[in-house]
């Protein structure tokens, strides 16, 4: 029995203590009301003098503005934390690095030190002031080097022009059986030619006739073939010319064009003399078996000779004064170039004295 007293005790104890509570709650409850009432009675008696409300006005302002900035501030560091992230650039990094370490294990030999000498000397080299030294870097890809044309370098002496003719005379064979331009000067490279403000740089082989044909000098293979020139009119013509008299020279593009239809032939490197290229211009035709990239041999035929891209062509007269205009370079420049009359004569003599 005593067990079910104190439980009923027990029972009665908590019903009284959440009793208490209760009032302890709901007299709490009260007073938090009236300390609310109080202080909004206050609050609301203060908002009545303009001093609060401006006051409160700043501090909205001042609210508003600092959230602008934050947000401001939280941009600006969202696009900087990517970078410093150093993503992109530990990607951009690491392709320039391990290309260069295969190079150094692979040897110590030049063609690895030098790409690593480049960027090395950067700072303080001025002949490497060309290159971006900050890119150079960072970008993998190789700057591609400029390309020089060069038509301008320094003349053969005589005695290098003479000992390339006798060197090429072995094979030469004549580019035309029409008549010998050796005994006539003005036939010849050097001579003036004042209607284009210009100086010849080839051999004229003048034939009299049509008919003729103009053969290969030297084995070789077609490089450019012009057989379907259209002479402009006599007028077009000189205005092309008025521009070489203004320049005081015959501009490269208006020469070729004036040598009507062309064959060139190069003939790669000869030994001991160079890059070896003959010209054969004023042809009427171009043989059918002259093509671009196809092998030439030495005596074979390239075309008839004509006298398309001359004045007389240009009036619409394509009989008087058929000539094979033809030229041998070397090394980007015409044999002879830069020598007396004389001079000049004797190497195409010595070019010629043994050919068939
Ligand atoms: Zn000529």
């Amino acid at each position: 029995m005593k067990p079910l007293r104190s439980a009923a005790a027990a029972v009665r104890w908590c019903g009284r203590t959440f009793a208490q509570s209760l009032k302890g709650l709901g007299r709490g409850v009260k007073a938090a009301i009236g300390w609310l009432r109080k202080w909004a009675g206050k609050i609301l008696s203060s908002l009545k003098s303009g001093r609060v409300l401006l006051s409160i006005a700043a501090l909205a302002v001042a609210f508003v503005i600092g959230i602008v900035v934050s947000q401001a501030w939280s941009s600006d560091s969202s696009d900087d934390t990517p970078a410093s992230s150093a993503g992109p650039s530990d990607a951009e990094t690491e392709p320039t690095s391990s290309p260069s370490e295969p190079d150094d294990e692979s040897s110590s030999t030049d063609p690895p030190t030098t790409p690593e000498a480049t960027p090395a000397s950067d700072p303080g080299d001025r002949s490497s002031a060309n290159y971006p030294p900050d890119n150079a870097d960072a970008d993998p890809v190789p700057t591609p080097a400029p390309v020089f044309v060069v038509l301008d370098q320094q003349p053969q002496s005589y005695q290098e022009a003479l000992e390339d003719a006798a060197r090429l005379s072995r094979d030469i064979v004549w580019p035309s059986a029409c008549m010998s331009p050796l005994p006539h000067p003005d036939l010849l490279p050097n001579a003036p030619r004042t209607y284009r403000s210009g100086i010849h740089q080839g051999v004229d082989f003048r034939c009299f006739a049509r008919g003729h044909p103009a053969v290969a000098a030297l084995d070789g293979r077609a490089v450019l073939v012009v057989g379907n020139y259209d002479d402009p009119d006599s007028d077009k013509r000189d205005l092309l010319l008025d521009v070489a008299a203004q320049l005081e020279a015959t501009p490269p593009y208006t020469l070729l064009t004036l040598y009507g239809n062309h064959v060139v032939i190069d003939h790669g490197v000869v030994p001991d003399v160079g890059h070896v290229v003959t010209i054969y211009a004023h042809l009427e035709s171009v043989d059918p078996d002259i093509r671009v990239g196809e092998a030439v041999q030495a005596g074979q035929t390239v075309g008839e000779i004509g006298n398309r891209g001359t004045h007389a062509a240009a009036n619409g007269d394509f009989y008087t004064d058929p000539h094979l205009h033809w030229e041998l370079h070397i090394d980007n420049q015409y044999l002879g170039a830069g020598l007396t009359a004389a001079e000049t004569r004797f190497v195409y003599t010595t070019l010629f004295a043994e050919a068939s």
